[in-house]
């Protein structure tokens, strides 16, 4: 592996760095992380399209600038590591946008791929149930024809985004007959479609953002199927992998790290929490020891990706350290900042807005969130060292 950018890549890191430098103002850098941990501001995603700053991975073709995996990782790692607020097109772009290119038909392709690269469409991933999770060929959604129809019932969990989504993209089970990975299908639903009910749950560290969503007899044409009918679970898997080298997770550390460090050396103000404390100084260099780790391991996927390899036990391992680097320096930062650490964000007590306590939850769900740390594992076990399955 190459280790190095090119002078073009450095370039557009450059170029990312002017542009958020003149725009990234501190309205949208406060905008506070929901549970996907990136900020949400469809102001700003629009302030990127109109900069033709969304879609740069997409083929020409489709409204993209043709550019590659890493150059995309240069530019996602830029924007998260300064605090930018890209939750609202994210998903779609990185990984909705590149699987309709592939699965979608010509009119979804028209339909969808223009909105996104305008900023004006944004779509959460439904694949989550009550009773499905780490096994998720064994969703229960149901989704049965009728006419040039099929009636969806079911309810998914765990959403991300849906409020302020145009488009959940939902897998259902269209089959029962059939071995359980056989028999899911991949549907575009419009999110305001009559019998769809979202209600909001907040989660221990109320942070906002996840949702149920109830599905009851809802319609959807024939034509938002994407891919082939009962075929989903290809789609699926395909749609994962369009961005495995997760590098949001360690990016977010930095924004971090970057508010601590700024508050710690005007606000330390007893021998314990001093930035002139060797045990305090040797912590903070532990944090960017891991949070540095992290981002090699990120590149290395993005790498992996950009010569044609597929990365298995690599993203597991990048998603494993990425999680719990996170949970590691925000458990750090807390207890270098002491008492007021713990000061709920809602309170002007708490420091940098309580960014830290904030990273501290958001660890915990970085861990479950995309496939949890003990299923990660087990891929490492069993594909990465070749030991039987449990
Ligand atoms: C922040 C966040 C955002 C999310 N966003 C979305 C979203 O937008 N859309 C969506 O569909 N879902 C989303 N999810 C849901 C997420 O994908 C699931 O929570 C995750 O896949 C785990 O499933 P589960 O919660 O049902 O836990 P389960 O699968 O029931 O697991 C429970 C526990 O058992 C362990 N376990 C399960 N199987 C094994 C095994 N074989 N070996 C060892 N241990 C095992 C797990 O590691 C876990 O500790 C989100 C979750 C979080 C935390």
């Amino acid at each position: 592996m190459d280790f190095s950018f090119t002078h073009e890549q450095e370039k557009l890191r450059v170029d990312i760095g002017e542009f958020l430098e003149n725009n990234l103002t501190s309205e949208y850098k406060n905008v506070l992380y929901d549970v996907a941990g990136v900020g949400v501001s469809k102001e700003f995603t629009k302030m990127l399209a109109k900069n033709g700053w969304i879609g740069m991975q997409w083929p020409e073709s489709y409204g993209g600038a043709g550019m590659g995996i890493m150059e995309y990782v240069i530019y996602r790692e830029e924007m998260v590591m300064r605090g930018a607020p890209i939750g609202y097109h994210l998903t779609a772009e990185n990984q909705m946008a590149p699987s309709i290119i592939i699965n979608g038909t010509d009119e979804q392709k028209q339909r969808i791929i223009p909105s996104i690269a305008k900023g004006e469409m944004s779509i959460c991933i439904g694949y989550s149930e009550p009773n499905t999770g780490s096994d998720l060929a064994s969703l229960q959604t149901r989704a049965d024809e009728d006419g040039d129809d099929f009636i969806i019932n079911g309810v998914k969990t765990w959403n991300s985004g849906a409020i302020h989504s145009e488009l959940i993209w939902l897998a259902a089970r269209t089959n029962h007959d059939v071995p359980k990975h056989k028999g899911i299908t991949v549907f575009l639903v419009e999110l305001d479609s009559p019998g769809i009910t979202i209600d909001p749950i907040q989660n221990m560290a109320r942070i906002g953002g996840f949702s149920n969503i109830t599905f009851d007899n809802v319609r959807v044409p024939k034509s938002n199927i994407v891919g082939e009918l009962d075929q989903g679970w290809y789609v699926v898997a395909q749609n994962l992998d369009f961005e495995r080298s997760g590098i949001e997770r360690v990016a977010s550390n930095y924004s971090i790290i970057y508010d601590f460090l700024e508050y710690i050396k005007t606000h330390s103000n007893n021998t314990r929490n001093n930035v002139g404390n060797s045990l305090v100084r040797n912590r903070i260099a532990d944090m960017f020891i891991e949070v540095e780790v992290g981002r090699y391991l990120a590149y290395n996927i993005a790498w992996m990706q950009s010569k044609g390899l597929v990365p298995n036990k690599e993203a597991s391992i990048s998603k494993v350290f990425g999680a719990e680097t996170t949970k590691r320096n925000s458990q750090a930062m807390l207890e270098i900042l002491g008492m007021y650490g713990g000061v709920d964000y809602t309170s002007h007590y708490s420091p940098i807005q309580g960014k830290v306590l904030r990273s501290w939850y958001g660890g915990i769900s970085s861990t479950i969130a995309a496939g949890t740390s003990e299923i990660q594992r087990n891929i490492i076990a069993m594909r990465g060292l070749g030991l039987p399955r449990t």
